[in-house]
C-alpha cells in the first residue's frame, strides 16, 4: 500500500504499511518461517538474506519517519551494527554519561576494533562541542535518557555535530518516532529497541536502525547478513502486529505517565521526579521536540535514598508489575540500581506506564508508597 504519500499521516501509514491489496491475498502479512527459498526468481535464496516479514516490518518503521529501516535481532544488535558502520574511521563515540549503560559497555568492547567511548553530559553543549572537536567522532545521542529521562536539545546537538563534521545518531527508543523525529533534527540515523513501546506487548526482542542515507543502509544490511544478527520471522510478525496500535498506546501511556509524575511530585516520600513533562529545566525543549506526549517512562527517588525502602515500595504494589524493560501495555517498575552496571541513585525507581486507567495506577502507587 502507498503509505509514503504526503496525504497519509504517520499514524495511518503505521496501520497500513506492508499490507497487501491484491484480491484474495491475506490482509495481514503472513508469517513466513523460511530458512531457504526455492531458487527460481526469488530475491533472497537463504533466510539470513531476507524474509517477507522483515520487509513488512521495515516498511512500517520507515513509513513513520519517511525513511528506510533495517531490522535486527535486538536493540543491541542494531547498536552494534551501527557502531561498526560509523565508528572505526572516526574512533571517538561521544555518548551520554547517564543513558542506557549497554551502548557504553559495547563501545568499550569495540576498542580493539577502532572505537573509543567518550561519555559526556549531553545537556552541556560546550562539553559536547569540545569532545566532538577533539578528533574524528560520532555523536551517539539518547533522549529522553534511560533511566533519568534527561532531555537534550536535539536540534542544538545536530548543529554541533554538523559543525564538527560528526554524524549524529539518536537512540529514540524511549520516545518512539511518533513522539520525536531525530532525522528532522540533524540525525543521520534513529536507533530503536523494538522490544519496548514499538512492539509494546513484552513478548519480543528486536531492534532497528532508520535512516535516509543510502550508503549507511547498504552497510547496515551487509553487517546484518554477514554478522547474522537477523530478526526472527515470528518476532517480526509480532512486532508489526503490535506497531499497528502504537499511536493509541503511546498516547494513553503518555497521559498515564504524566498523571503519575504529577502525583509523585507532590508526595512527601518522593525527593525527585524525572519525567520530560514535569522537569522544569527542560520542559520547553521537551515540549518543542516531543509532539503528542512525553512517553511512557518516568523515574523517581525516595527521600533518604534507601534501596531497602524502594524495594519495599515495589513489593507492595498490587497492579504494577515488578519487572525490567518498558513500553509494554502493562505498567511495570523496578529499582534500577539492582543492575550492577547501572549508575542511578540507590532508591531510583523507573516506572513504565501501561494502558490501564490512570486512576487505577495512581491508587496503586499511593498504596505502595504507604507501605
Ligand atoms: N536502547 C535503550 C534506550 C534501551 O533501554 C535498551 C534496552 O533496554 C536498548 C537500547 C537495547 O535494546 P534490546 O534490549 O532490545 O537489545
Amino acid at each position: 500500500m502507498a503509505t509514503s504519500s504526503p496525504r497519509v499521516s504517520r499514524e495511518s501509514a503505521l496501520v497500513h504499511a506492508g499490507t497487501e491489496r491484491a484480491a484474495g491475498s491475506p490482509l495481514s502479512p503472513p508469517l513466513v518461517p523460511a530458512s531457504v527459498y526455492v531458487s527460481e526468481g526469488e530475491p533472497w535464496g537463504y533466510g539470513r538474506n531476507g524474509n517477507p516479514g522483515w520487509e513488512a516490518l521495515e516498511q512500517a518503521l520507515g513509513a513513520i519517519e519517511g525513511a528506510e529501516a533495517v531490522a535486527f535481532a535486538s536493540g543491541q544488535a542494531a547498536t552494534m551494527a551501527l557502531m561498526l558502520c560509523l565508528a572505526p574511521g572516526r574512533r571517538r563515540i561521544v555518548l551520554p554519561e547517564d543513558g542506557y549503560y549497554n551502548p557504553r559497555a559495547l563501545a568499550a568492547r569495540l576498542r580493539p576494533h577502532g572505537a573509543e567511548p567518550v561519555p559526556v553530559d549531553l545537556l552541556d553543549p560546550g562539553a559536547v562541542d569540545r569532545e566532538l572537536r577533539a578528533g574524528p567522532a560520532v555523536l551517539w545521542a539518547e533522549t529522553p535518557t534511560n533511566p533519568l529521562l534527561r532531555v537534550a536539545d536535539l536540534a542544538r546537538l545536530g548543529e554541533l555535530a554538523s559543525g564538527a563534521g560528526a554524524p549524529m545518531v539518536v537512540d529514540n527508543t524511549v520516545a518512539t518516532a511518533l513522539l520525536q523525529r531525530p532525522l528532522e533534527l540533524g540525525a543521520i540515523a534513529s536507533l530503536y529497541s523494538l522490544t519496548k513501546a514499538l512492539s509494546g506487548h513484552s513478548d519480543v526482542l528486536l531492534g532497528a536502525v532508520v535512516t535516509r542515507d543510502r550508503d549507511l543502509l547498504c552497510e547496515l544490511r551487509e553487517w546484518r547478513t554477514t554478522g547474522g544478527g537477523i530478526p526472527g520471522s515470528l518476532e517480526s510478525w509480532l512486532a508489526l502486529r503490535g506497531m499497528r496500535t502504537l499511536h493509541l498506546r503511546i498516547m494513553r501511556q503518555s497521559e498515564n505517565a504524566l498523571a503519575i509524575a504529577r502525583y509523585l511530585a507532590s508526595h512527601p516520600r518522593v525527593s525527585a521526579v524525572h519525567y520530560p513533562g514535569v522537569t522544569a529545566a527542560t520542559l520547553d525543549v521537551a515540549a518543542a521536540q516531543m509532539t503528542g506526549g512525553f512517553g511512557p517512562l518516568l523515574s523517581f527517588e525516595l527521600a533518604g535514598d534507601s534501596a531497602a525502602e524502594a524495594d519495599a515500595v515495589i513489593a507492595a504494589a498490587q497492579l504494577i508489575v515488578p519487572a525490567t524493560s518498558f513500553g509494554g501495555v502493562e505498567s511495570t517498575w523496578e529499582r534500577r540500581a539492582r543492575w550492577p552496571a547501572e549508575t542511578a541513585p540507590a532508591s531510583l525507581i523507573r516506572l513504565s506506564a501501561g494502558i490501564e486507567p490512570a486512576a487505577d495506577l495512581i491508587a496503586d502507587v499511593a498504596l505502595a508508597l504507604s507501605a
